[in-house]
């Protein structure tokens, strides 16, 4: 049986990245203007400081500033909301992003809602949610938007075809992933189904589509023979899971040595939509501060 094209987020990445740097520095030649991302994290979660650590290696790699705040997991509200004050009024900061989930004392929503919705990077600020819902211009959530950037690659670049009236199946429906994942596939003329714990005959509502973005948090739950022949899974999952010999792995949402079988194209895990959330981090400060500067560059567009 034929294999299923590989979608490499890598290689997609890392050439993501490079056009940013080279923005990065035609600004800051032209203008005498720096991107700066500040990264605020509280608390000493072991994952979150791993995340925060390569967002923090990536966003100086491409020349851009960038503001770590650490603060003590025990840092009252007040004093992380007056941080970001501090941050909404910096004209060195153009992006700002709160690592989650915080310390249980902390209210995440009241404190998404306290970044300036034109410096909120992760696009999870509710303007930038009612944006992407009523077809405007805001910030994208990341990882949706790596998600589709690889999607339009694969579908609309290299098989020169059109997501336009394809049948999109999102199995998850979370704020930071499902459902912002469904909005961009409405945008592209898709019909989108979304599905989550309580859908009736999930395996039929794999099988009628043509793309499958699974987005569950389960293991390897998505099996080869839900998968229509050809389709193009895009698999957000990243789950660790251990092995016999004591030793881990990391798996997505996909049964991936199934679905490769039967699919058209498929992201791996790891190395498809993972890398692709830190270079639209780094893509969404660009074009937050192309906004905020008012510098008509193409990296500011959705899908330039
Ligand atoms: P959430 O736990 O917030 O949401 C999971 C969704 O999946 C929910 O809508 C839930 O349904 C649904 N779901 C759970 N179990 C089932 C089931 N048995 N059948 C059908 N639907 C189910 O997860 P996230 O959206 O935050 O993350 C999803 C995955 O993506 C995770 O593996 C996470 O690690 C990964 N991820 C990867 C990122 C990256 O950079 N690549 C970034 C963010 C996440 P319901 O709403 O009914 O409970």
């Amino acid at each position: 049986m034929t294999q299923a094209k590989l979608i490499d987020g890598n290689a997609f990445s890392a050439t993501l990245r490079d056009g940013i740097a080279a923005r990065v520095h035609e600004i800051r030649d032209a203008h005498r203007i720096v991107p700066g991302l500040a990264v605020v994290l509280v608390g000493e979660d072991p994952a979150s400081q791993v995340y925060v650590r390569n967002k923090h290696k990536r966003t100086v790699e491409c020349g851009m500033n960038s503001f770590e705040h650490k603060l003590p997991a025990e840092t009252g509200e007040a004093e992380l909301l007056n941080l970001i004050k501090g941050l909404n009024d910096d004209p060195a900061v153009h992006g700002i992003l709160v690592q989650l989930p915080l310390p249980g004392h902390m209210d995440a929503q009241k404190v998404i809602e306290a970044i300036r919705p034109d410096k909120d990077v992760d696009g999870f600020h509710p303007w930038n949610v009612g944006k992407l819902a009523a077809g405007g211009e805001g910030l994208i959530p990341c990882t949706p938007l790596g998600s589709m950037m690889l999607l339009r690659d694969w579908i609309c670049v290299q098989s020169g075809g059109s997501l336009a009236g394809l049948k999109a199946v999102v199995v998850g429906r979370s704020n930071i992933v499902g459902k912002p994942m469904a909005h961009l596939l409405i945008r592209e003329s898709c019909t989108v189904t979304v599905a989550h714990s309580r859908t009736r005959d999930l395996p039929a509502e794999v099988r009628a589509a043509d793309i499958v973005v699974a987005a569950v948090g389960q293991p390897e739950m998505l099996r080869g023979d839900w998968i229509r022949p050809g389709a193009t899974v895009i698999d957000v999952g990243i789950n660790r899971i251990a092995l016999p010999d004591g030793k881990t792995r990391l798996v997505g949402d996909v049964r991936f040595d199934e679905a490769v079988q039967v699919a058209g194209a498929i992201t791996p895990v790891p190395g498809g939509v993972g890398p692709m959330t830190i270079a639209c981090l780094l893509r969404n400060t660009l074009t937050a501060c192309a906004r905020l500067h008012r510098l008509d560059i193409p990296e500011a567009r959705p899908w330039a």
